[in-house]
């Protein structure tokens, strides 16, 4: 009796002390960089999978299994559930029937084969977890070379050159990903052009001479038309086109502004001649997203470009934030 005591409290004791550092573990995880996936985050939902499930083969009823699993290995069910119905022609393929193989599983000796569907579905998820979303391939587009290579030697017919469009259709039919599978950002920001000529500052200030209010609320980069310009960070491109008045980019010409989410700044480029970006599409540092060029309320080619704290607004002096003070 005395020693079960002495147990129970050396339990307590321990949950104690061990729960609250696997939380701080957990905390801490969720401050990386990686790929955020909730299944509960996404326009998918369990009992919408469900349904989308019940005219898809061996998969019908199993919709819980996608989301158990998925949220067991933080993968996105979505995401899972696409490359199975691409993988198993929406369930009925033989591997899958037969098999239990979901996902085209393959070992040395062929196929893989599990006693339950359900096995068979965590298998491919922990698989792709471990092989591809913990090493930063989270999307179709990172996935399919190292998934399903073109020109594979088990694949002479040259049917994987087809697995991105199909897995796409599939993922598009589900809502599309629900993980958040952009880095958010490295958290400091690059000169947008190459070779800057600053040749306006930032100020936002009423002149104390004229009480003029003298507002420039970005840096400007008087650059040749065409010279390209640069993500200052990766992110996510909430507005691509031409700022009419009006739309609360009036007078900024052909305009992108690129969400930050690490920082949660945005950053703002002007005047553009040409955009090579669209709305909702992730950018990486350095990556080219449009040329410079002199449209909207401009007197010559230049790049206008703001840091703000919102959205819509309170801009930041860029200038000793990228080092050009
Ligand atoms: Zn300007």
């Amino acid at each position: 009796m005395k020693k079960m005591i002495i147990i129970s409290a050396i339990v307590i004791l321990l949950s104690i002390i061990l729960i609250p550092s696997m939380a701080i573990l957990f905390l801490s995880n969720d401050d990386s960089d990686s790929v955020k996936c909730s299944a509960v985050s996404g326009t998918l939902t369990e009992s919408s999978l469900e349904a989308y499930l019940e005219d898809k083969g061996v998969f019908k009823g199993h919709a819980k299994d996608f989301f158990e699993y998925g949220s067991k290995y933080d993968v996105d069910p979505a995401l899972v559930v696409a490359i199975c119905m691409s993988e198993t022609g929406r369930g009925t393929s033989a591997a899958v029937v037969k098999r239990n193989n979901p996902g085209g599983l393959m070992g040395n000796g062929g196929g893989f084969s599990f006693d339950t569907l359900k096995q068979g579905i965590e298998a491919m998820i922990e698989n792709l977890s471990r092989n591809y979303i913990k090493m930063g391939l989270t999307t179709p587009e990172t996935i399919q070379p190292k998934y399903c290579p073109v020109g594979a030697s088990n694949d002479p017919t040259g049917l994987n050159s087809n697995w991105l469009i199909t897995v796409n259709f599939f993922l598009d039919e589900l809502g599309g990903l629900s993980c958040e599978s952009v880095a958010s950002g490295t958290g400091s920001y690059i000169i947008p052009v190459k070779n800057p000529q600053v040749s306006s500052g930032f100020s936002d200030r009423v002149n104390p001479v004229t009480g003029i209010q003298e507002s420039h609320k970005g840096l400007d980069f008087a650059q040749q038309i065409g010279t390209e310009i640069l993500a200052a960070d990766d992110g996510i491109v909430v507005f691509s086109g031409y700022g009419a008045s009006g739309s609360g980019f009036g007078g900024y010409g052909n305009v992108v502004l690129i969400e930050h989410k690490k920082n949660k700044e945005w950053t703002l480029y002007g005047h553009q001649s040409m955009l090579l970006v669209k709305n909702n599409q992730k950018v990486k540092q350095g990556q080219v997203i449009g040329k410079v060029g002199s449209t909207g309320q401009s007197t010559g080619p230049h790049l206008h470009f703001e840091i703000r704290k919102e959205k819509m607004g309170a801009q930041v002096d860029p200038a000793p934030i990228l080092g050009l003070n």
